[in-house]
């Protein structure tokens, strides 16, 4: 099971599989998310307000991979992916990761920070996945022994759901974290060291 540290190794360092194609700087942010809006001029202006918590690291992966964000009228949404939203376990209807395509499909109606990014918590997953065996599971087994509990019923429900809704909520809501640092020390910890790491400097 690849741990939360050999996974910030692989996403950060010079010598980690996707840190080795990471720019030296953040100068093209703005072009790496109007990428990954796909020439819908909304979306862009909507991601450009939303995903910078991410960090510039995590944002030129997210792209370079050939992420996309696409949004669809309620109506036509559910025509598409009716089915796909039961298999997904996405209860609410209202966005999915759809892994073949490579694309995060939002319900318009729905379009909200916290659904990008508990989407993208499950492109992280996929991302690191990619490199090891299943990373939201090896978060899962791994935080077990400081875990006092889960954050919600459907944070319990499946490691992919896990990680994708405890960062969600760690990114959107202060209590939700604190939550987090009281009764998930090592989540808490880890997405603490993601995002530091995504958005420094050095
Ligand atoms: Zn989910």
């Amino acid at each position: 099971m690849p741990g939360p540290d050999q996974a910030l190794y692989q996403l950060f360092h010079p010598q980690g599989r996707l840190g080795r194609r990471l720019p030296g700087d953040s100068a093209a942010l703005f072009d790496w998310i109007e990428r990954m809006a796909g020439g819908d001029h909304w979306v862009a202006h909507s991601l450009r307000e939303h995903l910078p918590l991410w960090g510039w690291r995590l944002l030129f992966h997210m792209s370079n991979s050939g992420l996309l964000f696409r949004r669809y009228p309620a109506e036509e949404f559910d025509r598409r992916h009716g089915t796909w939203n039961s298999r997904s376990r996405n209860t609410n209807k209202a966005g999915l990761y759809d892994g073949q395509r490579h694309e995060i499909v939002v319900n318009a109606r729905h379009w909200s920070g916290r659904i990008l990014h508990h989407e993208l918590g499950h492109v992280l997953d996929r991302m690191v996945s990619s490199l090891n065996t299943s990373f939201s599971t090896g978060l899962w087994h791994g935080f077990a022994p400081t875990r006092n509990g889960f954050l919600t019923d459907y944070a319990a429900s499946h490691p992919q759901e896990y990680l994708a809704v405890c960062l969600e909520r760690f990114l959107c809501d202060d209590s939700d974290a604190l939550w987090l640092e009281r009764n998930d020390p090592g989540m808490h910890a880890f997405l603490n060291a993601l995002f530091e790491l995504s958005s420094a400097s050095y």
